[in-house]
C-alpha cells in the first residue's frame, strides 16, 4: 500500500539498477585485479619453494663431495707411500704382494674418484641451474612488482569511485526507505547483479528472459507500475526511447 502513495518508485528503482550495475562492474574489476596479483604471487612463492628444496639438495651433494675429495685424497697418500716403501722390502715374494694389494687398493681410489668426478659434475650443473631459476624468480619478481604498482592504483582508482556510486546509492535508496518495492528489488539485483530491471520488448516480452508477458502487463508498465517477470522473477520498465 506504501508503493501507491508518493511519486512513483519504478524511476527511483531504475536510477538505483543504473548505479548498482555499475557498482558490480566495478567490483567484478576490482576482484579481477586483486585474483590476477593473488596468482602471480603464487607463482613466485612455487618458484622459490622450488629454488629452497633444490638449494637444500645441493648443499648436501657439497658436503658429500667434499668428504669424499678428503677421503679419497688421504687415501691417495696413502696407497702413494705404500707404493714408495715398496723398495725397502728386501723380499722379492712380500714385495710382489704387496705391489699386487696396492694395485688392488689403487682401482677402488680410481674408482671412487670417477664417481667424485661425476658428483662434481652434477653440482656444477645443479648450481648453474639454481643461478637459472634465481634469475627467473628475479624477473617474476620485478614484473610482480611493476604489476602491483599498476593494480594498486587502479584499485584505489576504483575504491574512490565505488565510494562515490554507493554514496548516490544511499542516497536514492534513501528516497524508497521502508518500501516493499525496495526489498523486492534488493533481493531481485542478487540475483540479477548485471540486470535487475530488464526492458519489455516489442511491448509484450521479457528481455531478460524473452517469456511472453501479454498485452496487460505492458500497460502496467507503461503506467510506472512496479511489474515484476512472471518468468524470470526481473522488474520490468519500458523500453528507452
Ligand atoms: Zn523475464
Amino acid at each position: 500500500m506504501a508503493d501507491t502513495q508518493g511519486p512513483p518508485a519504478l524511476p527511483t528503482l531504475i536510477e538505483i539498477s543504473k548505479l548498482d550495475v555499475q557498482i558490480a562492474l566495478l567490483s567484478a574489476q576490482k576482484k579481477k585485479l586483486e585474483g590476477e596479483l593473488a596468482a602471480r604471487k603464487q607463482v613466485i612463492v612455487a618458484h622459490d619453494a622450488k629454488r629452497s628444496a633444490r638449494a637444500k639438495v645441493l648443499a648436501e651433494k657439497k658436503l658429500l663431495c667434499d668428504r669424499e675429495e678428503k677421503s679419497t685424497k688421504h687415501e691417495r697418500d696413502r696407497i702413494n707411500e705404500r707404493r714408495a716403501a715398496l723398495n725397502t722390502l728386501n723380499n722379492y715374494k712380500l714385495q710382489q704382494a704387496a705391489e699386487r694389494e696396492i694395485d688392488f687398493v689403487a682401482k677402488q681410489i680410481g674408482q671412487r674418484e670417477d664417481l667424485l668426478l661425476g658428483l662434481m659434475r652434477e653440482i656444477e650443473t645443479m648450481e648453474k641451474d639454481l643461478v637459472d631459476t634465481e634469475s627467473v624468480i628475479k624477473g617474476l619478481q620485478d614484473e610482480f612488482s611493476a604489476l602491483e604498482k599498476e593494480s594498486t592504483e587502479a584499485i584505489q582508482g576504483i575504491d574512490s569511485q565505488l565510494q562515490t556510486l554507493n554514496g548516490e546509492r544511499t542516497a536514492q535508496a534513501g528516497i524508497l526507505a521502508g518500501q516493499k518495492c525496495l526489498v523486492e528489488y534488493n533481493r531481485i539485483k542478487d540475483r540479477f547483479p548485471s540486470n535487475p530491471i530488464v526492458e519489455v520488448l516489442n511491448r509484450d516480452s521479457c528481455a531478460g528472459c524473452f517469456m511472453k508477458l501479454g498485452p496487460q502487463v505492458g500497460v502496467l508498465v507503461s503506467r510506472g507500475d512496479v511489474v515484476k517477470c512472471p518468468g524470470c522473477g526481473r522488474m520490468l520498465r519500458l523500453a528507452a526511447e
